[in-house]
C-alpha cells in the first residue's frame, strides 16, 4: 500500500553548529519522521513533522520491558552539491530482522527508504561539508502501548531523527584506540539477542565500558558469552585482524552483529585479491600471532568511524601494542577506499551509495 508522507514545516529553525565543533550526536536538525502502529491500521499516518519531545504514557511499555530497535547510517554531501546514502538498504534489512526477533511488527522497506530519503531531502542545508563530517541518521522503534505486563506491545512509533556529526573517537579520524579485551563480563550469548540492533544490548555493556574507560581504554572488545574465549567485535563496531598478510574477522554466529561495514570491508578486500577468512577466532590464538610478530594491523569496522585502527590490545596481563601505536597502511587504504565512495570521489563500482 502506497502512503503518503505528510509534512509539517518548523516554523522554529535553528541555528547551524559550528562545523569545528560538531562532535557526535549532539546536534539534532529540525524535523523528525513519525509513523505510527496500532492493530486495527497497521503502519499508519507516515509524517515529517517539528522535532520536538514526544509525549508518552509512563505506562508505555518500552519504559518497563525495554522493546526497542534502532539503526545507525548516514548521508554525505558530495563536492558537486548531491547527497548519497551508503548502502541505505542493508539497514532498512537490519531493521525488520530486528523487527522480527523482538516481535515488532515488520515495516515496507521501501515507506522507510523513502521516508529517510524524504527527511534528507528537507533536512539537506544540514548536512555538513567539511572532511570527515556527515549526517548521521537514527530510525528507531519503541513500543508504546500503555500497559503493564510482558508481552509483545500492540502499539509502536518508528521515528527517525538527525543528527550532523564529526569523528567518533576523540574527536579526529583514523586516530588508533585502545581496546581492553573483557573476559568477566559478557555482551550477548547464544541464543540471545547479540545480533539484532536493540537497545538493551546497549544498556548490558556500559559496565564493562565504564569499567574499560576508568582503567584508560577507549572500548572493550567482547568474548564469546560461553566460554569467554572467542573474539566477538567491539562496543559498536566489528572487529579485523590482519595476521600475515591475510585478513580475519569473527564469522557471524548468531551473538554479533552484522555490520553493513564489516559486508563492505570483506567485500572490498575480497576485491583486491587478499584472502578473507571469516572464522572462530581464539584471542589465544590472536595473542600467539602478536608473539610470533605476525599480527600486523588490528582495526574496527562501523558506521560511526568507519575503520578505526587499533593501537593497544589488553587482555589479562598482556598488553599487545600495534603497529607502534600509529595507523596501518591497510587501515587507512580501506578508510580511503571506503569514504571516496561515501562522498562520491571514486568510482561506486559496487553500487553501494544510493
Ligand atoms: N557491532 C555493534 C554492536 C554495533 O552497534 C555496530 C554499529 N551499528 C556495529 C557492530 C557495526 O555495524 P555497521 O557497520 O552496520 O555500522
Amino acid at each position: 500500500m502506497n502512503q503518503v508522507i505528510e509534512f509539517i514545516k518548523s516554523d522554529r529553525l535553528k541555528e547551524k553548529p559550528d562545523l569545528e565543533s560538531l562532535g557526535f550526536g549532539k546536534h539534532f536538525t529540525d524535523h523528525m519522521f513519525i509513523l505510527d502502529y496500532n492493530k486495527v491500521q497497521g503502519w499508519h499516518s507516515p509524517r515529517i513533522v517539528p522535532f520536538e519531545p514526544l509525549v508518552l504514557s509512563p505506562s508505555a511499555m518500552v519504559f518497563h520491558y525495554g522493546q526497542a530497535i534502532f539503526e545507525g547510517l548516514k548521508a554525505y554531501k558530495t563536492n558537486d552539491g548531491r547527497t548519497l546514502l551508503f548502502r541505505p538498504d542493508k539497514n532498512i534489512e537490519r531493521l525488520n530482522r530486528s523487527c522480527e526477533r523482538m516481535c515488532i511488527p515488520p515495516i515496507d522497506p521501501d515507506l522507510v527508504l523513502e521516508a529517510i530519503v524524504r527527511l534528507v531531502e528537507v533536512e539537506r542545508d544540514w548536512i555538513p561539508n567539511k572532511e570527515g563530517t556527515s549526517l548521521y541518521i537514527r530510525p528507531f522503534i519503541i513500543a508504546t502501548e500503555p500497559y503493564l505486563g510482558v508481552r509483545p506491545a500492540s502499539e509502536y512509533k518508528f521515528m527517525i531523527i538527525l543528527s550532523p556529526v564529526g569523528a567518533y573517537y576523540s574527536g579526529r579520524q583514523l586516530v588508533p584506540v585502545k581496546i581492553y579485551v573483557e573476559d568477566e563480563y559478557v555482551r550477548a550469548v547464544p541464543g540471545g539477542v547479540g545480533h539484532v540492533k536493540t537497545s538493551g544490548n546497549y544498556a548490558a555493556s556500559l559496565y564493562a565500558q565504564k569499567k574499560a574507560e576508568e582503567l584508560g581504554y577507549d572500548q572493550v572488545l567482547w568474548l564469546d558469552g560461553k566460554e569467554n574465549k572467542y573474539v566477538e567485535e567491539v562496543g559498536s563496531m566489528n572487529i579485523f585482524f590482519k595476521i600475515n598478510g591475510e585478513v580475519y574477522t569473527p564469522k557471524l554466529n548468531g551473538s554479533i552483529l552484522s555490520g553493513i561495514t564489516r559486508d563492505s570491508v570483506i567485500q572490498l578486500v575480497k576485491d583486491w585479491g587478499v584472502p578473507v577468512h571469516e572464522e572462530r577466532i581464539s584471542i589465544e590464538d590472536i595473542f600467539n600471532a602478536y608473539k610470533n610478530g605476525e599480527l600486523e594491523e588490528v582495526f574496527g569496522t562501523g558506521t560511526a568511524a568507519v575503520i578505526s585502527p587499533v593501537g593497544e590490545l589488553k587482555w589479562n596481563e598482556h598488553k599487545m601494542l600495534l603497529n607502534n601505536s600509529e595507523t596501518g597502511e591497510f587501515s587507512k587504504k580501506l578508510y580511503e577506499t571506503i569514504t571516496n565512495i561515501q562522498y562520491g570521489k571514486a568510482e561506486d563500482k559496487f553500487g553501494w551509495t544510493k
